[in-house]
Protein backbone atom coordinates (compact mmCIF):
# COMPACT_ATOMS: atom_id res chain seq x y z
CA UNK A 1 0.00 0.00 0.00
CA UNK A 2 1.10 3.43 -1.29
CA UNK A 3 1.95 6.08 1.64
CA UNK A 4 -1.30 7.86 2.49
CA UNK A 5 -1.97 10.54 5.33
CA UNK A 6 -5.51 11.45 6.20
CA UNK A 7 -6.53 14.74 7.00
CA UNK A 8 -10.00 13.81 8.42
CA UNK A 9 -11.37 16.35 11.24
CA UNK A 10 -12.98 12.99 12.70
CA UNK A 11 -13.29 10.31 13.31
CA UNK A 12 -9.26 10.68 12.83
CA UNK A 13 -6.48 9.30 11.67
CA UNK A 14 -4.79 7.03 14.44
CA UNK A 15 -0.92 6.37 15.31
CA UNK A 16 0.04 3.45 13.23
CA UNK A 17 1.76 1.92 15.73
CA UNK A 18 -1.79 1.47 17.92
CA UNK A 19 -3.29 0.46 14.57
CA UNK A 20 -0.61 -2.65 14.48
CA UNK A 21 -0.86 -3.75 17.95
CA UNK A 22 -4.56 -3.84 17.46
CA UNK A 23 -4.72 -6.03 14.80
CA UNK A 24 -2.37 -8.27 16.05
CA UNK A 25 -4.45 -8.43 18.95
CA UNK A 26 -7.50 -9.12 17.02
CA UNK A 27 -9.11 -12.27 17.38
CA UNK A 28 -6.54 -13.24 20.94
CA UNK A 29 -6.69 -10.41 22.98
CA UNK A 30 -4.53 -11.36 26.78
CA UNK A 31 -4.31 -14.97 25.90
CA UNK A 32 -7.87 -15.56 26.28
CA UNK A 33 -8.24 -16.53 22.52
CA UNK A 34 -10.86 -14.29 21.53
CA UNK A 35 -11.36 -10.37 20.96
CA UNK A 36 -11.15 -7.35 23.60
CA UNK A 37 -15.02 -7.23 21.91
CA UNK A 38 -16.18 -10.65 22.85
CA UNK A 39 -15.36 -10.73 26.70
CA UNK A 40 -17.33 -9.16 29.60
CA UNK A 41 -16.77 -5.88 31.14
CA UNK A 42 -16.86 -7.13 34.34
CA UNK A 43 -14.06 -9.94 33.89
CA UNK A 44 -10.64 -9.26 35.86
CA UNK A 45 -8.56 -8.75 32.60
CA UNK A 46 -11.21 -6.10 31.03
CA UNK A 47 -11.44 -3.76 34.08
CA UNK A 48 -7.90 -4.05 34.61
CA UNK A 49 -7.15 -3.06 31.12
CA UNK A 50 -10.18 0.13 31.53
CA UNK A 51 -8.34 0.51 35.18
CA UNK A 52 -4.88 0.88 32.90
CA UNK A 53 -5.79 3.49 30.75
CA UNK A 54 -7.59 5.42 33.50
CA UNK A 55 -4.24 5.33 35.08
CA UNK A 56 -2.59 6.49 31.93
CA UNK A 57 -4.72 9.44 31.02
CA UNK A 58 -4.35 10.81 35.03
CA UNK A 59 -0.78 9.90 34.05
CA UNK A 60 -0.92 12.12 30.59
CA UNK A 61 -3.02 15.18 31.82
CA UNK A 62 -1.74 15.25 35.62
CA UNK A 63 -4.78 14.60 36.46
CA UNK A 64 -5.41 15.82 40.35
CA UNK A 65 -7.46 12.91 42.78
CA UNK A 66 -9.98 15.11 43.56
CA UNK A 67 -11.20 14.75 39.91
CA UNK A 68 -13.12 11.48 38.67
CA UNK A 69 -12.93 10.68 35.07
CA UNK A 70 -16.23 8.89 33.48
CA UNK A 71 -15.73 7.06 30.20
CA UNK A 72 -19.21 7.55 28.52
CA UNK A 73 -21.09 7.21 25.60
CA UNK A 74 -22.76 9.32 23.30
CA UNK A 75 -20.05 11.89 21.88
CA UNK A 76 -19.30 15.54 22.12
CA UNK A 77 -22.91 15.58 22.08
CA UNK A 78 -23.93 13.72 24.50
CA UNK A 79 -22.23 16.11 26.60
CA UNK A 80 -23.75 19.22 25.37
CA UNK A 81 -27.00 17.56 27.57
CA UNK A 82 -24.90 16.18 30.56
CA UNK A 83 -23.64 19.54 31.23
CA UNK A 84 -26.63 21.76 31.53
CA UNK A 85 -28.35 18.18 33.14
CA UNK A 86 -25.44 17.84 35.85
CA UNK A 87 -24.65 21.13 37.02
CA UNK A 88 -27.78 23.58 36.65
CA UNK A 89 -28.56 22.27 40.38
CA UNK A 90 -30.80 25.15 41.88
CA UNK A 91 -29.37 28.04 39.46
CA UNK A 92 -31.25 29.65 36.57
CA UNK A 93 -28.55 30.84 34.17
CA UNK A 94 -25.42 29.35 32.88
CA UNK A 95 -22.89 31.36 30.39
CA UNK A 96 -21.97 29.97 27.15
CA UNK A 97 -18.53 31.60 25.36
CA UNK A 98 -19.58 31.76 21.55
CA UNK A 99 -16.77 31.18 19.00
CA UNK A 100 -18.16 29.15 16.29
CA UNK A 101 -20.22 26.17 15.36
CA UNK A 102 -19.86 23.88 18.23
CA UNK A 103 -19.88 26.46 20.76
CA UNK A 104 -23.17 27.17 19.32
CA UNK A 105 -24.58 23.80 19.29
CA UNK A 106 -23.57 23.40 22.97
CA UNK A 107 -25.67 26.47 23.71
CA UNK A 108 -28.75 25.00 21.86
CA UNK A 109 -28.67 22.22 23.49
CA UNK A 110 -28.23 24.23 26.87
CA UNK A 111 -31.28 26.12 25.90
CA UNK A 112 -33.56 23.04 26.49
CA UNK A 113 -32.87 23.18 30.31
CA UNK A 114 -32.39 26.98 31.73
CA UNK A 115 -31.59 30.43 30.24
CA UNK A 116 -28.24 30.79 28.98
CA UNK A 117 -25.98 33.84 28.26
CA UNK A 118 -24.53 33.30 24.70
CA UNK A 119 -21.52 35.67 24.93
CA UNK A 120 -20.17 36.22 21.35
CA UNK A 121 -16.54 36.22 21.68
CA UNK A 122 -15.91 36.63 17.91
CA UNK A 123 -14.64 40.24 16.31
CA UNK A 124 -14.67 39.96 12.17
CA UNK A 125 -13.56 42.42 10.01
CA UNK A 126 -13.95 43.52 6.84
CA UNK A 127 -11.65 41.45 4.67
CA UNK A 128 -13.14 38.07 6.71
CA UNK A 129 -10.14 38.08 9.34
CA UNK A 130 -11.26 36.99 12.65
CA UNK A 131 -10.05 37.41 16.19
CA UNK A 132 -11.81 36.90 19.45
CA UNK A 133 -12.16 39.25 23.04
CA UNK A 134 -9.52 38.02 25.28
CA UNK A 135 -11.09 36.22 28.18
CA UNK A 136 -10.36 39.15 30.65
CA UNK A 137 -12.97 41.23 29.35
CA UNK A 138 -15.73 38.41 28.62
CA UNK A 139 -19.00 39.78 30.60
CA UNK A 140 -19.66 36.80 32.72
CA UNK A 141 -22.55 36.59 34.77
CA UNK A 142 -21.43 35.47 38.71
CA UNK A 143 -24.72 33.83 39.42
CA UNK A 144 -24.12 30.80 35.96
CA UNK A 145 -24.31 27.85 37.23
CA UNK A 146 -21.35 27.30 34.80
CA UNK A 147 -19.17 29.25 32.30
CA UNK A 148 -19.16 26.55 29.13
CA UNK A 149 -16.14 27.31 26.15
CA UNK A 150 -14.99 25.38 23.74
CA UNK A 151 -11.64 26.36 23.46
CA UNK A 152 -10.72 24.55 20.15
CA UNK A 153 -13.19 25.19 17.34
CA UNK A 154 -12.90 22.27 15.18
CA UNK A 155 -14.54 24.00 11.94
CA UNK A 156 -13.07 27.29 12.12
CA UNK A 157 -9.88 26.44 13.26
CA UNK A 158 -10.24 28.60 16.01
CA UNK A 159 -8.05 27.46 19.72
CA UNK A 160 -8.12 29.62 22.99
CA UNK A 161 -5.00 28.70 24.48
CA UNK A 162 -4.74 30.21 27.75
CA UNK A 163 -7.14 28.74 30.04
CA UNK A 164 -10.36 31.66 31.37
CA UNK A 165 -10.31 32.70 34.71
CA UNK A 166 -13.99 32.13 35.93
CA UNK A 167 -13.97 32.78 39.64
CA UNK A 168 -16.01 30.83 41.95
CA UNK A 169 -17.94 29.77 38.82
CA UNK A 170 -17.33 26.03 37.49
CA UNK A 171 -15.48 26.47 33.82
CA UNK A 172 -16.83 23.54 31.48
CA UNK A 173 -14.41 23.18 28.52
CA UNK A 174 -15.58 20.89 25.43
CA UNK A 175 -11.38 19.91 24.36
CA UNK A 176 -12.98 17.27 21.96
CA UNK A 177 -10.57 18.57 19.17
CA UNK A 178 -7.86 19.42 21.62
CA UNK A 179 -7.32 17.47 24.38
CA UNK A 180 -3.53 15.53 24.69
CA UNK A 181 -2.74 18.09 22.53
CA UNK A 182 -0.68 20.06 25.04
CA UNK A 183 -0.33 20.68 28.38
CA UNK A 184 -3.39 22.20 30.55
CA UNK A 185 -4.06 22.89 33.77
CA UNK A 186 -7.32 20.29 34.90
CA UNK A 187 -7.68 22.09 38.53
CA UNK A 188 -8.56 25.09 36.73
CA UNK A 189 -11.79 23.24 35.05
CA UNK A 190 -14.87 22.23 36.62
CA UNK A 191 -15.23 19.68 33.66
CA UNK A 192 -13.60 18.76 30.64
CA UNK A 193 -14.90 16.82 28.45
CA UNK A 194 -14.54 15.63 24.91
CA UNK A 195 -15.47 13.43 22.26
CA UNK A 196 -13.13 10.55 21.02
CA UNK A 197 -12.68 9.91 17.95
CA UNK A 198 -9.97 13.27 16.99
CA UNK A 199 -7.28 12.58 19.81
CA UNK A 200 -8.29 10.06 21.73
CA UNK A 201 -9.78 6.84 19.93
CA UNK A 202 -12.74 5.73 17.95
CA UNK A 203 -16.19 7.21 18.11
CA UNK A 204 -18.29 5.52 20.63
CA UNK A 205 -16.34 7.36 23.72
CA UNK A 206 -16.87 10.71 25.15
CA UNK A 207 -14.48 11.23 27.87
CA UNK A 208 -15.64 13.55 30.83
CA UNK A 209 -12.81 15.13 33.75
CA UNK A 210 -14.99 16.39 36.14
CA UNK A 211 -14.18 18.06 39.92
CA UNK A 212 -15.98 15.78 42.89
CA UNK A 213 -17.13 18.89 44.46
CA UNK A 214 -19.95 18.88 40.72
CA UNK A 215 -21.16 15.37 41.52
CA UNK A 216 -24.61 14.95 43.18
CA UNK A 217 -26.32 18.17 41.43
CA UNK A 218 -28.14 16.75 38.45
CA UNK A 219 -31.54 17.20 38.20
CA UNK A 220 -34.07 14.39 39.33
CA UNK A 221 -34.79 13.82 35.57
CA UNK A 222 -31.64 13.35 34.30
CA UNK A 223 -31.24 9.75 32.32
CA UNK A 224 -29.24 8.18 34.56
CA UNK A 225 -26.42 7.03 31.88
CA UNK A 226 -26.02 11.07 31.41
CA UNK A 227 -25.79 11.43 35.47
CA UNK A 228 -21.80 11.90 36.63
CA UNK A 229 -22.92 10.90 40.07
CA UNK A 230 -24.14 7.53 39.07
CA UNK A 231 -21.24 6.88 36.71
CA UNK A 232 -18.55 7.63 38.99
CA UNK A 233 -20.02 5.37 41.28
CA UNK A 234 -20.12 2.51 39.16
CA UNK A 235 -16.62 3.35 37.48
CA UNK A 236 -18.10 4.27 34.32
CA UNK A 237 -20.12 0.75 34.42
CA UNK A 238 -23.39 1.60 35.11
CA UNK A 239 -24.57 0.16 31.88
CA UNK A 240 -22.22 -2.17 29.08
CA UNK A 241 -19.65 1.16 28.36
CA UNK A 242 -18.01 1.13 24.71
CA UNK A 243 -15.56 -1.65 25.63
CA UNK A 244 -13.45 -1.50 22.19
CA UNK A 245 -13.65 2.08 22.17
CA UNK A 246 -12.63 1.48 25.59
CA UNK A 247 -9.48 -0.75 24.79
CA UNK A 248 -8.38 1.33 21.72
CA UNK A 249 -8.12 4.56 24.34
CA UNK A 250 -6.00 2.61 26.19
CA UNK A 251 -3.16 1.99 23.32
CA UNK A 252 -3.20 5.37 22.11
CA UNK A 253 -2.59 6.38 25.69
CA UNK A 254 0.33 3.98 26.19
CA UNK A 255 1.67 5.28 22.29
CA UNK A 256 1.33 8.88 24.20
CA UNK A 257 3.59 7.77 27.16
CA UNK A 258 5.87 5.57 25.49
CA UNK A 259 6.72 8.58 22.96
CA UNK A 260 7.01 11.19 25.30
CA UNK A 261 4.08 12.35 27.19
CA UNK A 262 1.96 15.87 26.27
CA UNK A 263 4.94 17.85 26.31
CA UNK A 264 6.34 15.91 23.62
CA UNK A 265 3.32 16.09 21.94
CA UNK A 266 2.57 19.81 22.30
CA UNK A 267 6.50 20.74 20.77
CA UNK A 268 5.29 17.87 17.99
CA UNK A 269 2.30 19.90 17.29
CA UNK A 270 3.72 23.39 17.31
CA UNK A 271 5.78 22.82 14.88
CA UNK A 272 3.48 20.86 12.62
CA UNK A 273 1.28 24.09 12.94
CA UNK A 274 3.51 26.52 12.64
CA UNK A 275 5.60 24.67 9.72
CA UNK A 276 1.60 24.80 7.26
CA UNK A 277 0.71 28.75 8.33
CA UNK A 278 4.40 29.87 7.88
CA UNK A 279 3.81 27.95 4.27
CA UNK A 280 0.42 29.17 3.94
CA UNK A 281 1.43 33.23 5.46
CA UNK A 282 3.86 33.43 2.54
CA UNK A 283 2.21 32.46 -0.26
CA UNK A 284 -0.21 34.37 -2.48
CA UNK A 285 -2.36 31.51 -3.73
CA UNK A 286 -3.67 30.40 0.16
CA UNK A 287 -4.74 32.01 2.88
CA UNK A 288 -6.13 31.88 6.67
CA UNK A 289 -7.95 33.99 8.58
CA UNK A 290 -7.67 33.71 12.04
CA UNK A 291 -5.64 35.82 14.24
CA UNK A 292 -2.46 34.40 14.39
CA UNK A 293 -2.76 34.00 18.43
CA UNK A 294 -5.73 32.42 18.02
CA UNK A 295 -4.86 29.64 15.43
CA UNK A 296 -5.95 26.17 15.91
CA UNK A 297 -2.36 23.68 16.67
CA UNK A 298 -5.03 21.06 15.25
CA UNK A 299 -7.38 22.05 12.69
CA UNK A 300 -5.57 24.01 10.02
CA UNK A 301 -8.43 25.71 7.46
CA UNK A 302 -7.11 27.42 4.30
CA UNK A 303 -8.96 28.72 1.54
CA UNK A 304 -7.76 28.68 -1.89
CA UNK A 305 -7.60 32.56 -3.62
CA UNK A 306 -8.97 30.97 -6.68
CA UNK A 307 -11.98 29.07 -5.14
CA UNK A 308 -12.60 27.74 -8.76
CA UNK A 309 -9.15 26.06 -8.12
CA UNK A 310 -11.36 23.78 -5.26
CA UNK A 311 -12.08 21.16 -7.03
CA UNK A 312 -8.98 20.61 -8.68
CA UNK A 313 -7.01 20.61 -5.74
CA UNK A 314 -9.09 17.75 -3.95
CA UNK A 315 -8.64 15.60 -6.74
CA UNK A 316 -5.10 16.08 -7.16
CA UNK A 317 -4.59 15.87 -3.38
CA UNK A 318 -6.50 12.93 -3.24
CA UNK A 319 -4.49 11.40 -5.87
CA UNK A 320 -1.32 12.17 -4.14
CA UNK A 321 -2.18 10.11 -1.10
CA UNK A 322 -3.40 13.55 1.10
CA UNK A 323 -7.15 12.30 2.10
CA UNK A 324 -9.99 14.42 3.61
CA UNK A 325 -8.92 18.00 3.41
CA UNK A 326 -11.78 19.16 2.35
CA UNK A 327 -13.33 21.94 4.40
CA UNK A 328 -16.30 21.37 7.10
CA UNK A 329 -19.69 22.08 4.79
CA UNK A 330 -20.51 25.68 6.62
CA UNK A 331 -17.21 27.15 5.79
CA UNK A 332 -16.01 25.47 2.28
CA UNK A 333 -12.27 26.05 1.35
CA UNK A 334 -9.74 23.10 3.06
CA UNK A 335 -8.73 21.87 5.95
CA UNK A 336 -5.87 19.82 7.27
CA UNK A 337 -6.74 18.47 10.64
CA UNK A 338 -3.36 17.45 12.24
CA UNK A 339 -4.22 15.81 15.67
CA UNK A 340 -1.32 13.56 17.68
CA UNK A 341 -1.29 10.46 15.02
CA UNK A 342 -0.54 12.83 12.13
CA UNK A 343 3.44 12.57 11.98
CA UNK A 344 5.34 15.73 10.62
CA UNK A 345 6.09 13.59 7.53
CA UNK A 346 2.57 14.34 7.01
CA UNK A 347 2.31 17.99 7.24
CA UNK A 348 5.58 17.65 4.99
CA UNK A 349 3.66 16.24 2.35
CA UNK A 350 1.04 18.26 2.26
CA UNK A 351 3.39 21.75 1.84
CA UNK A 352 4.82 20.04 -1.22
CA UNK A 353 2.07 19.20 -2.90
CA UNK A 354 0.66 22.82 -2.47
CA UNK A 355 3.53 23.78 -3.31
CA UNK A 356 3.03 22.38 -6.64
CA UNK A 357 0.05 22.54 -6.59
CA UNK A 358 0.41 26.58 -6.62
CA UNK A 359 3.29 26.88 -9.33
CA UNK A 360 1.09 24.70 -11.66
CA UNK A 361 -1.93 26.79 -11.52
CA UNK A 362 -0.70 30.13 -10.78
N1 LIG B 1 -17.55 19.39 19.94
C1 LIG B 1 -16.54 19.55 19.05
C2 LIG B 1 -15.51 20.59 19.32
C3 LIG B 1 -16.49 18.75 17.92
O1 LIG B 1 -15.52 18.91 17.01
C4 LIG B 1 -17.50 17.77 17.70
C5 LIG B 1 -17.49 16.84 16.52
N2 LIG B 1 -16.76 17.16 15.46
C6 LIG B 1 -18.52 17.67 18.64
C7 LIG B 1 -18.51 18.47 19.75
C8 LIG B 1 -19.63 16.68 18.46
O2 LIG B 1 -19.15 15.41 18.71
P1 LIG B 1 -20.01 14.09 18.43
O3 LIG B 1 -20.16 13.97 16.97
O4 LIG B 1 -19.16 13.03 19.05
O5 LIG B 1 -21.31 14.26 19.15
Amino acid sequence: MSQVYNFCAGPAMLPTAVMERAQAEMRNWNALQVSVMEVSHRSKEYIAMAEQAEQDLRDLLAIPDNYKVLFCQGGGRGQFAAVPLNLFGDKLEADYIITGQWAKSAAEEGKKHGKINQIDIRETAEDGSVSLTPSTKWPLNPDAAYVHYCPNETIEGIEISDIPDTGDVPLVADMSSTILSRSIDVSKFGVIYAGAQKNIGPSGLALVIVREDLLGRARQAIPSILDYQVLANSDSMYNTPPTYSWYLAGLVFQWLKEQGGIAEFAKRNEAKANLLYDYIDGSDFYQNQVDKQYRSWMNVPFQLVDESLNEAFLAESAEAGLLTLKGHRIVGGMRASIYNAMPIEGVEALVSFMQIFASKHQ
